[in-house]
């Protein structure tokens, strides 16, 4: 480690997924206790993929382990829109489901918006509903996007400073890059959002305190584009050679970056955690506890 050197902290997304899970588990069995019935989150897939079903079964597993139901929808890769548009009607009046979770992508005949649109916000656990993110903007929200709570959860775990703190997101998709720089600006950062047309990108991401990288590009970010003592978080997962790699160049990181999340067991387990808040916040709220 050379004089000026900082030593890294790596963030490990499955020990804080771990004891919030534990958390998540002990406010569902004092509601039991009280008498109430678990939350319950049904997921819908369309057709066959095999990365979406380990998916849901990801999910599933880990609703059952809080002692959440979870139930499964598991449709042909021929229904149609208004089909799973009927799904989700009756899902939504059934006052036994506490959160609902389409599982992306959908088949390329099916309105991926439209179907956001159908599901109740009251049981919007993917937070994709237009009302959800109407209020992240309007800074009423009680749900929002998982994998940008995850983040928020990362940093504020290992302690990092957000007020004034200089933050660069690189990406802006509806799932990530938009909801986690409006998380960010509501806790009093200062947000500089990037795309693929943001012009030099390096000398941006240098003046970042907190680095936050969702372009799905790997190793797009290498040491000389990170600020000596910055939070990185590296959200983007690539396959290469059958291997996964994240954004960020981990291995130049170190001795640069006072905290990195990597690409795998960082924010992914995280992402699981915040859907089982969201769908025990969804159901606090509708049954009004
Ligand atoms: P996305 O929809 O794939 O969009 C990528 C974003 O990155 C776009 O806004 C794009 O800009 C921007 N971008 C692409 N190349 C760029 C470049 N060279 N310079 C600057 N910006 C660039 O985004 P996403 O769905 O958020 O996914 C991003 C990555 O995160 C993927 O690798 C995905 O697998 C991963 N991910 C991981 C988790 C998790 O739980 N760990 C969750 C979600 C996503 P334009 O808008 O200009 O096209």
């Amino acid at each position: 480690m050379s004089q000026d050197s900082v030593e890294t902290t790596v963030f490990d997304g499955r020990a804080l997924a771990k004891a919030m899970r534990g958390e998540l588990a002990a406010e569902i069995h004092d509601l039991a206790k009280e008498g109430h019935r678990p939350p319950c989150l049904v997921v819908v897939l369309v057709g066959t993929d095999p990365a979406s079903r380990s998916y849901i079964k990801g999910k599933q597993r880990a609703c059952s382990r809080v002692g959440m139901n979870a139930a499964e929808h598991l449709l042909p890769e021929s229904t149609t829109q208004d089909e799973l548009l009927a799904l989700i009607q009756q899902l939504n009046a059934d006052d036994g489901v506490d959160g609902i979770l389409v599982q992306l992508p959908l088949p390329p005949r099916i309105d991926p918006a439209r179907v956001a649109e159908a599901i109740d916000p009251a049981k919007d656990v993917d937070a994709l509903h237009p009302t959800t993110s109407g209020r992240l903007v309007a800074g009423t929200f009680d749900i929002a996007s998982c994998t940008p709570l995850g983040i928020l959860a990362c940093l504020d775990h290992h302690g990092i400073q957000l007020d004034g703190a200089n933050a660069v997101v690189i990406g802006r998709s509806q799932i990530v890059g938009k909801p986690i720089s409006l998380l960010l600006q509501s806790r009093n950062a200062t947000v500089t959002m990037c795309h693929s047309r943001t012009q030099d990108l390096a000398a941006i991401c240098r003046r970042a305190d907190v680095l936050v990288v969702a372009a799905g590009r790997p190793k797009m970010v290498g040491g000389d584009w990170i600020k000596p003592g910055a939070a990185v978080i590296d959200v983007g997962v690539s396959e290469v050679d059958g291997e996964l790699v994240g954004d960020v160049d981990f291995d130049a990181a170190q001795g640069i970056a006072a905290l990195i999340s990597p690409c795998r067991r960082g924010i992914g387990p995280m992402t699981i955690t915040m859907l089982l808040r969201n769908t025990l916040r969804a159901y606090r709220a509708r049954k009004g506890l």
